[in-house]
């Protein structure tokens, strides 16, 4: 039986269970880890991939957020700057340090404005100068001040900042330069969050695929999408932590909400060796002249630039369109003139939605990005209350689920059995910091494992610390290391099986042909966008080309039994969701 069917079975034999989470975007997924880590039994249900919402479509910034000093919003820039240094330190595998560049094109621009919309008016931010922007960065030094584990900010003047980046607007007077955070593999990072959750308790759960629909007396009945099987479980809390989609997963139990007034927001994928070269590994963040603060940053060996910021009603509708990828192009124009992007070397777009809170606001970017907690207490057929979370950043998940966990303890009647703002998650426990660390770490695992320094890098950048477990599967299967070659003349039938497993693939061959079985059988993989989506960065960097996807769909039926036409199904609906905007 496979793990899914199991964990139906448990509940239609067992249908009580403390906790059900609604959503497995990053906020979900910490929630289970931290209920797990106090003990606590949980279920957690997406109605589609885990991280399949706004988690897995954010520009990648782990940042305090600059500009919502503005709108006064220090305890949120304070909590953000905090948790972006756990994570440096907690995920080290996936979040690093970004070096980031504004430039400037005045002294005291903006001041007016920004004194404006500081005394709590409505109005759309102008262009800062040097002035606004020095006060905001001096308050980031300032939070770290006891803790600091990013340079202090500098200004550099005009011909120096031109020098370094002779792209750039002329009319700039100077730049500023700070440092935040990015994180690589985002939604790994959530899959992690789940596995950590299972491991610190067996009676931590988590289904994709599966939604709620409906409430059968005390019960909510949650329906398997991929079976159309149903199964009944009696709650004595719901978490709605489906994001924008907050107020319609209420509406699915019963309860008439208007929390979210989301924003849709898209990113385009490039693939420019020359701005990726001017960019020399910083971020730009800058300004647009609507007043919109857009960013555009190295990722990998592409270009990441975004974003937009557009209200809308159903999330389910929300995608990328012409209009966005022209706003997106002609932003990059304003601030790097010389700088062309050709249509073709768009490589792959995203868009996801912002789970803000519902605002009167017509200006979408003096919403606050902060979180809030709302318990609709037990009513009428409904005998257990809902915690629905709004807003949040992806930067603060930790600190969310930390507070959500203790209304739920105290509603459940648990102690707090410990805390989770130093606890290491998945591949970042043990995970080697710093150049020469890593250096070192590398140098090992290749040499006890026999496979190339290059590929150890690879794994380490892509499973952290837990790169030496897949070494070392892939140094046995492969019969790379001394022991194994010494077997392999009496054992051919093992070899044969080991050769196949460490095979690159012959479309992205920095891949083996048994990491991608590893990922299909042990990471939820339902579909093999799921795989190229979410499990990997392969679609973000613009590689799942139909070839590939044919090759992963057949390497993952090897796990997952797909048929022949299930996997030509399974490529079409990959080339579908990853299609570009016409
Ligand atoms: C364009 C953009 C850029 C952003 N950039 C940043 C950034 O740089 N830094 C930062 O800190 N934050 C950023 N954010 C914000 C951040 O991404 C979100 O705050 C965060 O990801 C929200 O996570 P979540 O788990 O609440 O929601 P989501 O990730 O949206 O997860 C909700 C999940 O609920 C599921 N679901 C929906 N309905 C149901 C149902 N009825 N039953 C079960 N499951 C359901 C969905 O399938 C989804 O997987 C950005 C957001 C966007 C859109």
């Amino acid at each position: 039986m496979n793990y899914r069917n199991e964990i139906i079975e448990h509940y239609a034999a067992n249908p009580d269970v403390p906790v059900l989470i609604l959503g497995g975007g990053v906020n979900g997924t910490a929630l289970l880890r931290e209920l797990a880590a106090q003990g606590v039994d949980a279920l957690l249900v997406d109605k589609a991939d885990f991280v399949s919402g706004a988690s897995s479509k954010s520009s990648r910034m782990i940042h305090g957020g600059l500009r919502y000093l503005e709108n006064r919003e220090f305890a949120l820039v304070t909590e953000s700057i905090l948790e972006r240094n756990r994570l440096l330190a907690n995920a080290a595998h996936y979040v690093a340090p970004l070096k980031t560049a504004i430039p400037l094109t005045s002294w005291f621009g903006g001041l007016l404005r920004s004194m404006l919309i500081f005394m709590g008016f409505k109005i759309r931010p102008g262009e800062r100068g040097v002035v606004p922007v020095k006060f905001g960065l001096w308050f980031y030094d300032f939070v770290t001040r006891k803790n600091r584990m990013t340079p202090t900010h500098f200004i550099t003047p005009k011909a120096e900042a031109l020098r370094a980046m002779p792209a750039m607007r002329s009319d700039i007077v100077a730049t500023a330069t700070y440092w935040d955070a990015w994180i690589t593999e985002a939604e790994r990072l959530c899959i992690e969050l789940i596995q950590d959750a299972r491991c610190a308790n067996a009676g931590c759960r988590a289904l994709n695929y599966v939604r709620p629909r409906g409430l059968d007396g005390p019960a909510v009945v949650l329906e398997d999408l991929l079976t159309g099987q149903s199964v009944s479980v009696r709650p004595q809390v719901v978490v709605n932590a489906t994001g924008a989609w907050v107020d319609l997963a209420n509406r699915d139990l019963g309860l008439e909400t208007h929390y979210m007034g989301g924003t849709k927001g898209s990113h385009l994928v490039v693939d420019n060796a020359r701005l990726h070269r001017m960019l020399g590994g910083q971020m730009v963040y800058y300004q647009h002249a609507d007043g919109r603060v857009c960013i555009v940053f190295p990722f990998m060996d592409k270009v990441i630039m975004g974003s937009t910021d557009i209200r809308i009603d159903d999330p389910d509708a929300a995608r990328c369109d012409e209009p966005e990828v022209r706003y997106m192009l002609e932003t990059l124009r304003g601030v790097l003139p010389n700088m062309e992007i050709r249509r073709d070397q768009i490589v792959h777009v995203f868009c996801g939605v912002r789970p803000l809170a519902a605002s009167g606001s017509k200006v979408t970017a003096v919403v606050s990005r902060g979180h809030s907690i709302h318990t609709d207490e037990p009513d009428g057929p409904r005998p257990f209350a809902v915690i629905s979370l709004v807003g949040g950043k992806w930067t603060t998940f930790r600190s969310l689920a930390e507070q959500s966990a203790d209304a739920i303890l105290a509603r459940l009647g648990r102690p707090r059995k410990c805390r989770t703002d130093a606890m290491p998650i998945g591949g970042g426990q043990d995970c080697p910091v710093g150049q020469e660390r890593r250096k070192q770490w590398i140098a090992r695992i290749a040499r006890e494992t026999n496979l190339p320094e290059a590929r150890i890098a690879d794994l380490l950048a892509r499973y952290g610390a837990r790169a030496e477990t897949y070494a070392r599967q892939a140094a046995t299967d492969a019969g790379s290391n001394a022991a194994d070659k010494a077997d392999a003349a009496t054992a051919p039938a093992r070899d044969a099986k080991i050769e196949w497993a460490e095979t690159p693939l012959k479309t992205l061959p920095d891949y083996s042909v048994g990491e991608i079985r590893k990922i299909a059988a042990e990471e939820y993989v339902q579909h093999l966008d799921d795989l190229v989506c979410r499990r990997s960065i392969i679609a973000l960097l613009g590689r799942a080309t139909e070839p590939a996807l044919t090759e992963l769909a057949e390497v993952a039926s090897e796990v997952l039994g797909w048929s022949a036409a299930r996997q030509a199904a399974e490529v079409t609906r990959a080339l579908d969701e990853l299609r570009m905007p016409e």
